[in-house]
């Protein structure tokens, strides 16, 4: 189990541990990190289907007014 520094009480603490059970003082950079890490992907994968929905419509309308084009000549 890897060891880290309290940045408060500079005492030896479980990296897995959300609090220092010394000086109790919360740090969990590690689960921060995760998380933020997590919402970026879901993000833009978010985004990505957004941009495929779009386009995909787009193509539908483009494939409408060809059709209303084709069929007034
Ligand atoms: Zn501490």
């Amino acid at each position: 189990m890897p060891l880290i520094i309290c940045p408060d009480c500079h005492k030896e603490i479980s990296d897995k541990a959300p609090t220092c059970p010394h000086c109790g003082h919360p740090f969990t950079p590690q689960t921060i990190q995760g998380t933020a890490k997590t919402e970026g992907i879901f993000m833009q994968s978010l985004n990505c289907g957004c941009y495929f929905i779009l386009a995909f419509v787009g193509f539908l309308i483009l494939l409408g007014i060809l059709s209303v084009t084709s069929h007034s000549k």
